[in-house]
């Protein structure tokens, strides 16, 4: 994998017993980890490759408040409270910076649609949010051209560095007291009288009172071996990384067809805001009718293609048993191909809004595999069928940014403590008892 992320060891002996064991080493397992291990609980973490390899190093590096479903509103709230004293509380650098987001808006129409989700979110959460004209947006954006009707500004969002962030909040759950043991796939779970009493991981058993998975793309399929439903697909973008390009906007933007990052190497992280392939799969089948709504709603910007990954998930077991080895195993990083024309699209889009872009050269580009709900809300939940088994993943495109808040809220019920938020909007019940959630329009 040629993306750079700060490597952390893996502890080379895993522990006979450890109160919770947390299954994924992406931002989300890693925050997670990090306030179990802030509480004094023992935990051991286990990721099957390296890391935040998979989705937690591939993303753009947005932390954001703007644009959010009213749902997951309080927790991004409290997310970005957390981001604002994440160095200091964790005593190493994330890359957070406090440097506002700006969306473009190219016609009335999109503005109008901005302007919604300020009335009936925004506003009624109490954000900074507010619609600037373009005359504005330039003045923020140094080099902005092209004529805009105008755009949508969040001073207090901000962005974190992908490659550093998990990395370091791992290394300090660890200084915590915390197990990060890496190449440690976890098989599945053991129960007794219906309850958790341990994970089997590829080096061995871990005996213990909770289990919290935090698989990212990989949950459902973890889910389905114990007879859960986790309706969830797979959506592909694509990334690039130009070389330190000097004259360039400090705040994050987006605007028709790209979207942008700066970097703390001088370089930007560039993608396209509106190009994303849905795969033909056997999940897509399986869960076909709890997603209609979704890929409706986003048909202009999620494009379904049918192609050799049906046939590779076709293959991939559903089921195992625990002395088996698991498809976590076979494929220790997801690391899917990046779309060239889509790159190319986003290329010309940013070079047209910020001619300084015309001249950048592409240091590196990836693929990501976003995992995302029927209705782009996170699981952060408990299971009920089987006391002791946590879920937070489905993070829908939106889990960099939100992490703290979901690490925080998740070892808060894992304890069953008051939660910082109310978690009902992220019960994972909802895909089970025929609510039908569906997304927002707003979001
Ligand atoms: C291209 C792209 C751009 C994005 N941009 C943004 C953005 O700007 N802002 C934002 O907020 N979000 C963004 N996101 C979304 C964000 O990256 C994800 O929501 C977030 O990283 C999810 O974190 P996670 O820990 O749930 O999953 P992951 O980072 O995917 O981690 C899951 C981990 O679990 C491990 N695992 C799975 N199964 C097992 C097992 N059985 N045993 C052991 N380990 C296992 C995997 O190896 C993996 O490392 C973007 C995503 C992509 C792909």
């Amino acid at each position: 994998m040629p993306l750079h992320v700060e490597h952390v060891p893996g502890d080379p002996i895993l522990p006979e017993r450890s109160s919770v064991v947390v299954i994924g080493g992406g931002i989300i397992g890693v925050c997670t980890a990090y306030f179990l291990a802030a509480k004094g609980v023992q935990v051991t973490l286990c990721e099957k490759g390296k890391i935040a390899a998979e989705q937690s190093s591939r993303n753009w590096g947005w932390c954001r408040k703007m644009g959010r479903d009213p749902r997951e509103m309080p927790l991004a709230i409290e997310a970005l409270r957390l981001w604002h004293d994440m160095d200091r509380t964790i005593g190493a650098a994330t890359g957070f910076r406090r440097s506002g987001i700006v969306y473009l808006c190219k016609t009335g129409d999109d503005l109008e649609k901005r302007r919604s989700w300020l009335d009936l979110v925004g506003r009624a959460h109490g954000l900074d949010s507010k619609l600037i004209t373009r005359d504005q947006a330039a003045r923020i954006l140094p080099g902005l051209a092209g004529p805009w009707a105008g755009a949508l500004f969040t001073p207090s969002d901000g962005r974190a560095e992908p490659g550093l962030a998990a990395p370091a909040i791992a290394e300090a759950a660890r200084r915590l007291g915390a197990t990060i043991a890496t190449q440690c796939a976890v098989r599945g779970i053991e129960t007794q009288a219906g309850g958790i009493v341990g994970v089997v991981t590829e080096r061995g058993r871990i005996a213990c009172d909770a289990v919290v998975l935090a698989g990212g793309a990989w949950s459902s399929l973890f889910c389905g071996n114990l007879g859960l439903k986790l309706p969830q697909l797979k959506v592909l973008s694509a990334v690039m990384r130009t070389a330190p390009l000097a004259g360039g906007p400090e705040t994050s933007v987006s605007g028709t067809g790209f979207g942008l990052r700066k970097r703390l190497d001088g370089g930007y992280t560039v993608a396209n805001w509106s190009n994303n392939i849905c795969d033909i799969v056997p999940d897509t089948l399986r869960f076909g009718p709890d997603f209609r709504p979704l890929l409706k709603l986003h048909s202009d910007s999620i494009r379904v293609r049918v192609g050799k990954q049906f046939l590779t998930e076709w293959r991939t077991p559903r089921t195992w048993a625990l002395d088996e080895e698991t498809p976590f195993e076979r494929t220790r990083i997801l690391d899917p191909q990046p779309h060239a024309p889509i790159l190319h699209k986003a290329q010309d889009a940013v070079a047209a809004a910020f001619p300084v872009f015309h001249d950048m050269v592409v240091a590196e580009s990836w693929g990501g595999a976003i995992d995302v709900t029927p209705d782009a809300v996170p699981v952060i939940s408990g299971v009920d069928a089987i006391p002791g088994f946590f879920v937070a993943t489905g993070f829908s495109g939106h889990g960099f940014g939100i992490a703290p808040g979901a690490g925080r809220l998740m070892a808060e019920l894992v304890m069953g403590e008051t939660p910082v938020v109310d978690p009902g909007p992220f019960r994972y019940s909802r895909f089970t008892d025929g609510s039908r959630p569906q997304p927002s329009p707003l979001a």
